[in-house]
């Protein structure tokens, strides 16, 4: 009876798991057509006109050389962490020396009110520096690199008109505003003793703190709660900034926003469930790349499609149980997918269990089979289509052999995302299948440096010394 029952419903649900299948596998085919629209759309983005991909200027225009010096301190306002650091540049090549303090970024600023934020950062900076320095009214002031990981126009290093808030922030008063006036505003009626030196996105930082090192850098990506990246661009080959007076080889590094792409959906695959999520969106219509891809939305596919198939198809998952804690927006998170796909047992046991004390889901055997395959195959997609990003930059700017530094959530914890990244670009590029294992691929996207700390406290010292020299 037992036996009989589980042969039926695993029959069932094999033909759920090929329709999801046939929705979430991206082929190569579709790969290389996204990249090539992926690279008319960067193209785009660099002329006057524009386009849908923001490619921002950040007046970041040199890489760094090692010997940069000097003491920073550094400011992440992460979507779940403030992380606020100093970071002494030291007289040894690309040495450093950090000291760090994360503080909570509390939930119900992200939609609450502009003054609340700018409060709690300069509170944070104020605690990091009393506990650091002592007496505030006895120090020189500090300088300090910003790293606000949101689309900012720029026309300085030091200012940064929000475009739009992603990642589910919703702060009224924002947008359309340089945020740098606000946030020394804040530090000024606190006399927090710091001056903003450089307002940073995180994938410049992560570009420029991987290419201390490792001069092969030439992109840093974001693979993380949200998803990004940026590379060095030649002034000449930006048509919207054609008016500055610089030689046409003078290095830009460009902030691709390339969360944004697609936004028109002329390529990407969506499915209904993508559909929905920007729809129930703060900002419905936008990032529809990062919709797809990021960390924050991971989850929130997987509930969708385990809630679809629960109420619509005739397979009924979960049937007769209370799916209400399932129902709730956003209660999976992508570390919920990566627990899912990395349950080693073949009878999933630590997938029951986390259905089970998460979920209050007793799921059956073919149910947790299904649940597995569903993990792989939006982690599978979101992999893949992140790779038609890294390999359309690549395909602009001609590099055939390159280093590509990479850092968040996704791309450090999540399970397989590498290889299947890795796996992408090779059916993007066409390079043939590796005689030696352990051959490197002529692009490899390897782990990043501190970005946000020591990448921030670089441009920090770059810009000081770009200022003194007198350019721009
Ligand atoms: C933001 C980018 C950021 C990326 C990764 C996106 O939502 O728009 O500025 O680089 O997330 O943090
Ligand atoms: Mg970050």
């Amino acid at each position: 009876m037992c036996l009989g029952s589980f042969a039926d419903a695993s029959q069932g649900l094999s033909k759920e798991i090929e329709q999801l299948e046939g929705l979430f596998t991206v082929e190569t085919q579709k790969l290389k057509q996204i990249t090539d629209h992926f690279v008319n759309e960067l193209e785009k983005g660099l002329s006057v006109k524009g386009g849908s991909i923001p490619m921002n200027p950040t007046w970041v225009m040199s890489y760094p050389t090692g010997y940069e010096t000097g003491t920073f301190l550094a400011l992440d306002m992460g979507g779940t962490n403030l992380r606020v650091c100093q970071i002494t540049l030291t007289d040894q090549k690309s040495e450093f020396d950090i000291i760090q303090s994360k503080y909570r970024m509390p939930e119900e600023l992200k939609t609450g009110q502009a003054d609340e934020l700018w409060e709690y950062i300069a509170d944070c900076l104020m605690q990091f520096i009393e506990t650091h320095h002592g007496d505030v009214s006895k120090m020189d002031t500090l300088p300090l690199g910003f790293t606000f990981s949101y689309p900012a126009t720029q026309n300085y290093i030091d200012e940064g008109v929000l475009q739009r808030w992603t990642k589910g922030f919703d702060i009224a008063g924002v947008e359309g505003e340089n945020v740098v006036p606000m946030f020394e505003a804040a530090l000024a009626a606190k006399g927090v003793p710091i001056k903003l030196t450089a307002l940073i996105n995180d994938t410049t930082g992560t570009l420029i703190a991987s290419a201390y090192t490792d001069t092969k850098m030439k992109i840093g990506c974001i693979f993380g709660t949200g998803c990004n990246a940026a590379y060095m661009e030649d002034c000449g080959s930006i048509p919207k900034l054609a008016h500055l007076d610089v030689s046409p080889d003078t290095p830009m590094a460009i902030n691709c926003e390339w969360g944004a792409f697609d936004n028109e959906h002329l390529v990407l695959p969506r499915t209904q469930y993508d559909v929905t999520i920007d729809n129930e969106s703060p900002r419905p219509g936008q990032q529809a790349f990062e919709k797809m891809i990021a960390g924050l939305y991971l989850g929130e596919l997987f509930r969708l499609v385990m809630v679809d198939l629960h109420d619509n198809h005739s397979a009924h998952i979960f049937s007769g149980q209370d799916i209400s804690k399932l129902r709730r927006p956003y209660t999976l998170d992508s570390s919920f997918l990566s627990a899912i796909e990395e349950d080693p047992f073949e009878n999933l046991s630590e997938t029951r269990d986390l259905f089970h004390t998460k979920l209050g889901i007793e799921a059956n055997p073919a149910e947790l089979e299904l649940v597995r395959r569903t993990a792989e195959l939006i982690g599978t997609r979101a992999a893949r289509l992140s790779a038609c990003g890294v390999a359309a930059i690549c395909k602009k700017k001609g590099y055939t052999s390159c280093h590509v530094g990479a850092d968040g959530s996704v791309f450090n914890k999540y399970p397989h995302f590498k290889a299947r990244g890795a796996q992408a670009l090779r059916e993007i590029l066409d390079w043939p299948e590796k005689t030696d294992p352990k051959e490197e691929d002529p692009i490899e996207i390897l782990a990043a440096e501190d970005g946000s700390g020591v990448g921030a406290a670089l441009i920090a010292a770059l810009t000081l010394k770009r200022v003194k020299e007198g350019n721009m």
